[in-house]
């Protein structure tokens, strides 16, 4: 079968809730991917952060395989043998007492979301069915009716209503905004991610996070934050709160904590938060899976043991200054911006009517993988094991594609 089966069989069979550029990946290893034809890519976008630790790392499959063998689930109807070991790495790794787990991201936030309406109720005394929480305009947290109630993005949201209640959106990076939404005594939580991936790399100010982070103190709020994209070294600390050393009372993960190998998301908070949830009211059929958690113990032992966290800074650096003097050069690309490997670049529109999409098309053409975001953006998130030499290979292909790209076509003043 060629690629253009393989987009054949999805397109006639699957549900059409993606629009993926037409690369057909059949292996990964590292930081490339091969296509059925064979062709070479490397990947500039990971999975949306999700395989920070490269494609198929040897480590992380083989914690996979051997336990495959063994046991893959038994439901917390009964303790399984590897579910403790894992809850004691996970939580001795990011100083929490406590971890619940869970498997996509999405429900990490949800968890998260009920989590604190239980706190609420029964620590704050926020009265019954009015609790709030806070969240960013521009956030993504995902897919489910919370994600979308708490989302001001029209793709996301419309024809989804009704959305649910409790839910207050303020301006990202907006200090006053977020001081006066806590007047409010029912606040119970601001829900925030520390750098907005989804909305296209958006980096707040620095000290913002510092800042939120001491209202909420100040007003017996619950800081959550949303690390799914920006934490395991993607911006070049294990957590994007550590630039500002700010420690969430709810820390929320999910992607990479499997290396992208199977769904693995993790919610970590202290005694006082975690055990208002009693059992019964909260859980899932896979959490916690031994799988999981084999999987899960490996790949956060590579993004140590691999320095992945320092990799992402100093080539986040060197990949910036890079795409500043292509930014510089060209009038195509009006800016790159970002932290660590998660960095964006901002397209500018065309008299052709061509636009971010087909950037990515053509870089596609050239051996590079990256993906639009919002229309004229183009997110850029390698695996974190990339080399400076894969760094250099890159800027060059980009830099020849926009060349190119902006001889054809001619961009719009601005
Ligand atoms: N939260 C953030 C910040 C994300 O970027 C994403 C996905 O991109 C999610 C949550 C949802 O994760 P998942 O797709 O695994 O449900």
């Amino acid at each position: 079968m060629t690629s253009k089966d393989y987009i054949e069989l999805e397109d006639k069979h699957g549900a059409h809730n993606y629009h993926p550029i037409e690369v057909v990946i059949d292996k990964g290893k590292g930081v490339w991917v091969w296509d059925v034809e064979g062709k070479k890519y490397l990947d500039f976008l990971s999975a949306y952060s999700a395989v920070n630790q490269g494609h198929c790392h040897p480590k992380i499959v083989n914690a996979l395989t051997e336990q495959a063998q063994k046991r893959t689930l038994t439901s917390r109807a009964f303790y399984n043998s590897v579910l403790g070991e894992y809850e004691k790495f996970i939580t001795e790794y990011f100083g929490y007492d406590k971890v619940l787990p869970m498997n996509t991201g999405v429900e990490g936030d949800e968890t998260a979301f009920k989590l604190a309406r239980k706190w609420a109720y029964s620590v704050k005394g926020i009265p019954e069915n009015k609790a709030k929480i806070i969240f960013c305009e521009g956030n993504f947290h995902g897919r489910t009716m919370m994600a979308v109630s708490a989302s001001n993005d029209p793709d996301c949201k419309e024809g989804y209503g009704p959305y649910l209640p409790g839910i207050e959106m303020i301006p990202f990076n907006n200090i006053p905004a977020l001081e006066k939404a806590l007047e409010d005594p029912n606040v119970a939580a601001f829900l925030v991610e520390p750098i907005q991936g989804e909305a296209g790399v958006v980096v707040p100010d620095e000290g913002y996070l510092k800042k939120a982070y001491d209202l909420c103190k100040r007003n017996n709020v619950l800081f959550i934050a949303d690390e799914v994209q920006t934490g395991l070294c993607r911006t070049g600390k294990m957590l994007a709160c550590d630039y500002e050393n700010v420690r969430p009372d709810i820390l929320i993960l999910g992607k990479a904590l499997s290396g992208g190998v199977i769904p693995v998301s993790a919610v970590l908070a202290n005694d006082k938060i975690m055990l208002t949830i009693k059992p019964g009211q909260h859980g899932s059929t896979f959490g916690g899976n031994p799988l999981a958690g084999k999987v899960a113990i490996a790949a956060l032992k590579v993004l140590k043991e691999e320095n992945l966290a320092e990799n992402a800074e100093w080539l986040g650096n060197y990949f910036r200054e890079g795409m500043q003097k292509i930014v510089e050069e060209l009038n195509i690309v009006t800016l790159v911006r970002g932290k660590g490997l998660l960095n964006a670049i901002v397209i500018k529109p065309t008299q052709t009517g061509k636009t971010a999409w087909d950037v990515c098309v053509e870089f596609k053409e050239n051996g590079l993988l990256a993906k639009p975001t919002h229309g004229d953006i183009i997110r850029f998130a390698p695996p974190l094991v990339i080399t400076k030499d894969e760094i250099d290979w890159a800027l060059n292909t980009i830099r020849n594609v926009l060349i190119k790209f902006e001889e054809r076509n001619i961009p719009v003043k601005a």
